[in-house]
């Protein structure tokens, strides 16, 4: 039997099976004991984070308006009430793999397949600068033919490269396929933000059953694979699970000890989480998972992952509807799409009129949330949130474990709040209609006055000034 090991390098120690199954007995056992409950509350009110047992219990056993108004507290004192804002870029839908949740999978003959040229991908780019968009997150399928690292590189180089107008892609973050360290060493080289991998599920049993085939069905290559990106030099990753395939509290549990292993390996945790929720695509039912949750869980979930990592972004796509997105900003999410296309070339006009055509349809999965750019902005507004189109940190190197200092210590908001503020002072100046212009200077007024330091008061003024005069890319 292969011991529970946080440290380990071993994906079968430091995701324990047998570890995860005490957690659930163990959290069974003790649901009902509203004492331990109270004092892992009073735990988590320190903002110190809690261990994967910890939060499990709260996750069962917690009272849900206590669990959403401390997740609100903390997420308030971490991120304030900014939202930063992305949108999903696919490359290329060839894949060798076999994942029965996707449409890509390459068992799937009905699927047509695209894998866009240097000039598309411009286009693309072009297309999401004229939404007002300045940081994409890159997805391919898994092809040593069609999307091998020289073309993953190449593409970024061309997405930093490509500037319309007033528009620039300042951040790029990476969702491709497991690797190697070389390769992750040039994905680092190519100035890439984030590397975001998603578990799908941590049962390796059930991992098994769903990746029949191609090199995504080795669990501990895909399990050990943001091991191998922090020893490329990659200093910041995303986790994510895809929840639906199996219980969501193994899920749970095993994401928050995925986050403990990058920590006690590493000195630095995740930097973002992600919580997709399986969704309907093309030849995939959701009939065949029966582990879907419904809003009220879900929202839980978010909850206790902010409580028990204040300091890690959390990450809900255009896959939950505007009604369930809400919900979640209020209890811990802290970064959304908008304005999503989950198609190859799915962004450019005459590429979007061609997705209209069933027969060409390569959408990764359905979306929830198919409001335009502008109109989740205007939303976000609305309902009392700054959006913010922010790329700081890692230009200005606060990058790794000099990013999680600032953000344990709470200093990271004095940053965030400075730069949503700027960033969305030139979204409305390029791209937003004369409504939003009206009630985003009035939300900047607002806020300008609530930044507690006099000095960046009087900075950011100044700059927003500038920008109105037409300069860009102010940050702090
Ligand atoms: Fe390929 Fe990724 Fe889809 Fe699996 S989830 S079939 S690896 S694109
Ligand atoms: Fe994110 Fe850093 Fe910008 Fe804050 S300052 S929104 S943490 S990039």
């Amino acid at each position: 039997m292969l011991k529970y090991n946080v440290k380990s390098p071993n994906a079968m120690e430091f995701i324990s099976h047998d570890e995860i199954m005490a957690t659930l007995a163990w959290v069974d056992e003790n649901k009902n004991n509203q004492a331990l409950i109270r004092q892992i509350m009073q735990k988590a009110d320190q903002k110190k984070g809690l261990e994967h047992r910890e939060a499990s219990l709260l996750l069962a056993g917690g009272d849900s308006n206590a669990l959403f108004a401390l997740a609100g507290k903390i997420k308030q004192e971490f991120y304030g009430n900014r939202v930063v804002l992305f949108a999903p870029l696919y490359l290329s839908n060839y894949c060798v793999n076999g994942c029965v949740y996707c449409p890509y999978n390459i068992t799937n003959d009905t699927m047509p397949r695209k894998k866009l040229t240097q000039d598309e991908i411009r286009r693309e780019v072009i297309a999401l600068q004229d939404m007002g968009h300045k940081r994409l997150v890159i997805e391919t399928g898994e092809h040593p033919k069609h999307s091998p690292i020289e073309y993953i590189l190449e593409s970024i180089n061309t997405i930093y490269d490509t500037k319309h107008e007033n528009g620039a892609i300042r951040r790029i973050n990476v969702n491709i396929a497991a690797t190697s360290v070389d390769e992750y060493r040039m994905l680092k080289s190519a100035n890439i933000g984030t590397y975001i991998l998603f578990q799908e599920t941590y049962c390796e049993q059930t991992y098994k059953s769903i990746h029949p085939t191609g090199p995504k069905s080795d669990y501990s290559w895909h399990t050990e694979a943001l091991d191998r990106a922090m020893q490329g030099g990659v200093d910041d990753v995303g986790i994510g699970a895809l929840f639906g395939l199996t219980d969501y509290r193994y899920e749970f549990a095993g994401m928050l000890m995925h986050a403990e292993h990058l920590e006690a390996v590493y000195g630095v945790g995740p930097h973002t989480m992600s919580v997709p929720r399986i969704r309907r695509a093309q030849g995939i039912g959701t009939n065949n998972f029966a582990h879907g949750i419904d809003d009220e869980t879900f929202a839980r979930i978010v909850a206790c992952l902010r409580i028990s990592a204040p300091y890690t972004g959390i990450i809900v796509s255009t896959r939950e509807s505007e009604e369930c997105r809400r919900k979640v900003l209020d209890v811990g999410v802290s970064q959304i799409s908008g304005g999503s296309r989950t198609s190859v070339g799915g962004y450019d006009h005459k590429q979007e009129s061609d997705d209209r055509c069933e027969k060409n349809d390569t959408k990764q999965f359905e979306i929830s949330d198919d409001r335009s750019l502008g109109e989740v902005v205007r939303w976000l507004i609305d309902i009392g949130y700054i959006p913010s189109f922010c790329t700081a940190c890692y230009r200005e190197g606060r990058v790794g474990d000099r990013f999680m200092e600032l953000c344990k210590s709470g200093q990271i908001q004095n940053c965030c709040q400075p730069n949503a503020l700027m960033t969305l002072q030139e979204y409305l100046l390029d791209y937003a209609d004369a409504d939003t212009i009206e009630a985003g200077e009035k939300l900047i007024n607002r806020e300008i006055l609530t930044i507690p330091n006099e000095k960046m008061r009087t900075l950011v003024v100044d700059q927003l000034k500038k920008i109105k005069k037409g300069s860009r890319d102010f940050r702090v």
